[in-house]
């Protein structure tokens, strides 16, 4: 799953990246408010956290323009303590929750797992092909009833593969949706990160489920084509 967090404040912007990215999701960061409404704008996150102090517009604002596109995405609020007015305005923007500075991480945590759990309806928590189950919030993978042990990439990967199943997805797709790199960067890493993906999801399993289209990308299918 992928979070857009928009922060202006370096140390908090980076601690809310490397967190968020250890517990397994995948993060951009934005640290001024027009940037971070033309990426929320995009509609690739399943979730916005939103500081609401923010260089260029304020966060509120900055969630107008989002919800004005039609994004539905939920949207955590940031505030300051004794910014209740923040708060109302925010709420009224479309904002789903708010939350405190200074907060516990840990609270952060559990406020995004919620708001994911009742996020984009459209999105089953379990995605399946063939035997394989991924459960997106619980972050488990099994195939055959048989817990597959994944890192944090690998199992974006998975999710990604699953969610466009029976879709040729280019490398650069790929190392930007996963690996928030760009097509120049070592695409060797995603062929890597494949293989031993492959090896975990397909080795002693029928049917074969991710496939290499030759000079094109990869496929997670369960009808070969
Ligand atoms: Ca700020």
């Amino acid at each position: 799953m992928k979070i857009l967090v928009v922060e202006d404040e370096p140390k908090t912007g980076e601690y809310l990246r490397q967190g968020l990215t250890e517990a397994g999701f995948v993060v951009d960061l934005a640290r001024d408010g027009p940037d971070g409404m033309h990426l929320g704008q995009t509609g690739e996150y399943d979730l916005i956290i939103l500081d609401v102090m923010l260089p260029g517009l304020p966060g509120w604002q900055v969630l107008e323009g989002i919800r004005r596109a039609g994004i539905a995405v939920p949207v955590l609020f940031l505030t300051a303590r004794d910014r209740v007015e923040d708060r109302v305005k925010g709420l009224e923007a479309g904002a789903d929750d708010y939350l405190v500075k200074p907060f516990a991480f840990a609270e952060l945590l559990a406020r995004c797992r919620s708001l994911l759990r009742r996020g984009k309806s459209t999105e089953p928590e379990v995605l399946r092909a063939a035997d394989l189950e991924l459960d997106r919030l619980r972050r488990r993978v099994t195939r055959a009833g048989r817990r597959l042990d994944l890192t944090a990439k690998e199992f974006a990967l998975l999710e990604l593969l699953l969610r466009r199943r029976g879709e040729v997805l280019p490398r650069s797709l790929i190392a930007s949706q996963v690996w928030d790199m760009n097509f120049d960067s070592d695409t060797n890493v995603i062929d890597v990160a494949v293989r031993r993906l492959r090896a975990k999801v397909d080795e002693g399993f029928e049917p074969k489920l991710i496939r290499t289209v030759r000079g094109m990308g990869y496929v997670l299918e369960t009808e070969p084509g």
